[in-house]
């Protein structure tokens, strides 16, 4: 292998994005081919996330009419996350860089030549970052803003304005494969690699075809993941909360007792409820904690490859 590229692109009901999106794509591997910074190994490599419509048999077309593409069909939709992680486990056999994009070119192509550059100057991780979201509705900018906000603020180093747009080496690769967790925030656990990153910013657009996967409530979990799988701190919140609250009702005892401890009934009613909602809430973070350590502790596989096309190559895992 010869810096050999694979553009992995996970696909969940995609028939009306592909088309253009597929063109695309083999016009850019076929320049970068051409102008020698990748190998003629190169290719796109679709993988079909259990997609309903005829996504798979648009998949298997393009692999037969051109030896460019190449597809990977799970058996069920598992989510863009384990989509990304299915289409790298064959990447890392097959490629020295891989980079993972949208199906619906809202990631800048053109940024594609500025990864590989940094690739080839040394780079393991090439982060896409939006430098606007100016294509975005206000709701969803204003929510992904809060979201990043949030992680860092509970410790986690993810790169601010950056989704799966990115650029990652064979052993970048091979690294994210160590990580054994089944729920797995592909963007959180890339900067823990450490190998030598650098950004590249470009302008997201409109999606080109076809409606967005992502609901609000599919938004919610996979940001609900992404804190979740990536801090304690919530946990170690809850038990600030606990103290502070403790010294704040001594505090009140002792005050109330040096000023001739008079209580209304409102205020012991409406003590306990404030206490009851903060123990509820605290009972169901630990909750969703003990639940995630029980689906971790199962260790099911991420999915199940279906069916390949223009592969020869199985990863081993
Ligand atoms: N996707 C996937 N599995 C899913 C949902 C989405 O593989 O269960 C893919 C989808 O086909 C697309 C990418 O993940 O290539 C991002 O989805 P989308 O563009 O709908 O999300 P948005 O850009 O609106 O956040
Ligand atoms: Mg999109």
């Amino acid at each position: 292998m010869n810096n050999t590229l694979y553009i992995v692109i996970p696909c969940y009901n995609e028939e009306e994005a592909l088309p253009l999106t597929g063109r695309t794509m083999l016009e850019k591997l076929r320049a970068l081919a051409g102008s020698g910074r990748i190998s003629g190994e190169s290719r796109v490599l679709l993988v079909d996330d259990g997609s309903r419509d005829g996504t798979w048999r648009m998949i298997e077309k393009l692999a037969e009419d051109f030896p460019e593409y190449c597809g990977v069909k799970l058996s069920g939709n598992r989510g863009t996350q384990s989509a990304i992680m299915a289409g790298l486990a064959f990447a890392e056999k097959l490629a020295d860089m891989a980079i993972t994009t949208d199906a619906d070119l809202q990631d800048d192509v053109n940024a594609i030549d500025k990864m590989v550059d940094e690739f080839l100057s040394g780079a393991d991780i090439v982060y896409g970052v939006r430098s606007k979201r100016e294509t975005d509705t206000v709701f969803k900018r204003v929510t992904a803003v809060t979201f990043y906000r949030l992680l860092r603020l509970l410790g986690c180093g993810v790169v601010f304005n950056h989704s799966d747009f990115r650029l990652l080496s064979r052993r970048a690769m091979s690294a994210l494969g160590e990580y054994p967790e089944r729920d797995l925030f592909v963007r959180g656990i890339v900067p823990m690699l450490g190998f030598k990153s650098a950004v590249v910013t470009y302008e997201r657009s409109e999606r080109s075809a076809g409606e967005t996967k992502y609901s609000f409530r599919s938004l919610l979990r996979l940001a609900a993941s992404g804190v979740a799988s990536l801090s304690l701190k919530p946990l170690r919140l809850i038990m600030l909360l606990g103290a502070v609250m403790m010294l704040i009702s001594a505090a009140g005892l002792i005050a109330a007792l040096a000023a001739g401890g008079v209580t209304t009934a409102g205020l012991t009613l409406s003590s306990v409820w404030f206490v009851g909602g903060i123990v509820t809430c605290a009972l169901g973070i630990v909750g969703e904690y003990a639940g995630r350590a029980y689906m971790e502790a199962k260790r099911r596989p991420r999915y199940h490859i279906e069916a390949t096309a223009g592969i020869n190559t199985k990863p081993e895992h």
